[in-house]
């Protein structure tokens, strides 16, 4: 059997168990293969993937907080695992542990269109929004970073590149054609309607008259959908990639890696949306 799992703290929440199985379940190879939700505290992490790895698994995801600790214990990191400063796959091999970031092209093949040329706006400096901005900015898009904190988003443009905004600039979605939100707003809020008419777009300085349909619009929040943000983005005509497809598409590029084998898309979608409902 090759054994999978997914690291995190908290992970009883994660969907990617139920995403890779019905995957593996798709290609008839769910005999040699497994996935499984392991909870590890950051004070555990090398010692627990040393632990996998004695029990010959044969990789791993790795989500919060751990990206940064998967890159730290990889003797191969891959280029964009480096550059990001975080890694969500890990691949146990006998030459050691290969470090991939697929948080980044997961993002690009989501998106409905190439942004080679395209003017692109992110929201956010955390980790999400450096896979974002990494992504872009190496496929050919022209990026504007905004974060609340001026010095976290100034930290990120000196790390990748792009642009910083200027502070107080507002938000001009006319000549924007791709805008990211990668922050946190729209987790769902405890006892909140999803998509529920709210402040989310105010906080992010955002005018729902621009999300029409010149705009590809993506919110990597998952969990809450529709977010407020994606509600708009469909009521206004965007081209919208919800979270959901941010994490089948991750989660696809993971599988890809491990198994050698094309993902199948739809059947991670569905095995997604029935826990939904
Ligand atoms: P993070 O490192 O904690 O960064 C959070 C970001 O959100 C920061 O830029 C923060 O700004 C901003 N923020 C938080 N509250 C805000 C508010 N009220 N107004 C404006 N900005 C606010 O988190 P992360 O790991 O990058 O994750 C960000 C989001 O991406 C999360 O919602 C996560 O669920 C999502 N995500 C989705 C996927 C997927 O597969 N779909 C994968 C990864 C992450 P400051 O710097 O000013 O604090």
């Amino acid at each position: 059997m090759n054994r999978l799992a997914v690291l995190g703290q908290p992970i009883a929440h994660s969907l990617s168990p139920r995403m890779q199985t019905a995957a593996f379940a798709a290609l008839g190879i769910d005999g040699e293969w497994s996935y499984e939700a392991i909870e590890l505290s950051p004070e555990r992490f090398a010692d627990g993937v040393a632990d996998l790895r004695e029990r010959g698994f044969v990789g791993a995801n790795v989500t919060v907080p751990h990206k940064a600790a998967a890159l730290a214990i990889a003797e191969q990191p891959s280029e964009a695992a480096r550059a990001i400063g975080a890694a969500n796959t890990l691949t146990f091999t006998a030459a050691g542990i290969r470090a991939d970031n697929t948080d980044a092209p997961g993002l690009i093949a989501a998106l409905p269109a190439s942004p080679r040329g395209k003017r692109a706006v992110v929201l956010g400096a955390g980790g999400a929004a450096r896979a974002a901005v990494w992504a872009l900015l190496e496929a050919g898009a022209d990026v504007e970073v905004r974060n609340r904190s001026a010095e976290r988003g100034a930290e990120l443009v000196a790390d990748l590149g792009g642009r910083l905004a200027a502070p107080g600039q507002p938000l001009d979605l006319s000549s924007c054609e791709i805008l990211v939100n990668a922050t946190a707003v729209g987790l769902a809020k405890p006892g909140a309607e999803p998509g529920a008419a709210g402040s989310d777009l105010k906080k992010l300085g955002i005018e729902a008259d621009g999300l029409d349909e010149h705009l590809i619009l993506v919110d990597l929040v998952y969990g809450a959908e529709p977010t407020e943000l994606t509600a708009a983005g469909r009521r206004g005509g965007a081209k919208v990639v919800d979270g959901r497809e941010i994490l089948v598409r991750q989660g696809a590029l993971s599988f890809r890696i491990w198994t050698g084998l094309e993902p199948p898309l739809q059947a991670m979608r569905d095995a997604i949306e029935e826990q939904r409902r």
